[in-house]
C-alpha cells in the first residue's frame, strides 16, 4: 500500500494536466527507510512523447545524488499516461530499476479512466497496490480519540484484569 499525502497526489495530477499530452514524470523523495513520500522533485520528459518518459540522464544524476546526500530515496516514482489506462508499459516495466519505490501513473485521458494507480514493479513482474491518500502521515499528530475512549471503558474492566493476575500468580 502506498501512503501519501493528498496535497502531494494533488501536486502529480496539477502536472500530469498541465503538462498533457507530454507524458509528465518526477520522484517524490523521503527519507531512507521511511517509505512516507516527503519531498515531489518534477522532472523534465527528455523524451516529450506522448506515450513515453524518459529522465534526462543527467538531471536525474543530479536529483538523485541530492537524495543521497540528504539520507533520502525515491519513494515514488511517477508518470503519466496521456492516451492509455494507468497501467505501466512494457517501457516502463523494462526501464523500472528501483524494486523499492511505488510506481505511480496518472491519466489524463478521461476516456482512459481518472483514478490513479500505484505500482511496485520488480524484475519484470508488475503488482498493483491501494493508494491511501491522508491529510498528514501518523506519528505527526497525536489520536486523542482513542485514547479517550479506552481510558473511559477500561475503567471497570481493570479490576477484573488484576484479579485474573492474581489468580494466576497464585496458581505459581
Ligand atoms: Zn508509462
Amino acid at each position: 500500500m502506498l501512503t501519501i499525502l493528498s496535497e502531494l497526489v494533488d501536486a502529480m495530477v496539477r502536472q500530469a494536466q498541465a503538462e498533457h499530452p507530454i507524458e509528465t514524470c518526477g520522484v517524490i523523495a523521503g527519507r531512507e527507510g521511511s517509505d512516507r513520500p516527503l519531498r515531489l522533485i518534477p522532472m523534465r520528459n527528455a523524451a516529450a512523447s506522448s506515450d513515453m518518459f524518459m529522465f534526462d540522464a543527467r538531471e536525474q544524476l543530479q536529483i538523485w545524488r541530492e537524495m543521497d546526500a540528504n539520507g533520502e530515496e525515491p519513494v515514488v516514482i511517477y508518470h503519466s499516461h496521456t492516451a492509455s489506462r494507468a497501467y505501466p508499459s512494457k517501457d516502463d516495466i523494462l526501464c523500472a530499476a528501483e524494486p523499492h519505490a511505488h510506481y505511480v501513473i496518472i491519466p489524463t485521458d478521461p476516456e482512459h479512466g481518472s483514478d490513479i494507480r500505484s505500482f511496485r514493479i520488480v524484475n519484470g513482474a508488475v503488482v498493483e497496490e491501494t493508494i491511501k491518500a491522508v491529510e498528514h502521515y501518523s506519528g505527526e499528530k497525536p489520536l486523542p480519540l482513542s485514547e479517550d475512549r479506552s481510558s473511559h471503558v477500561n475503567h471497570h474492566s481493570y479490576s477484573n484484569r488484576s484479579a485474573t493476575a492474581d489468580r494466576r500468580s497464585e496458581a505459581y
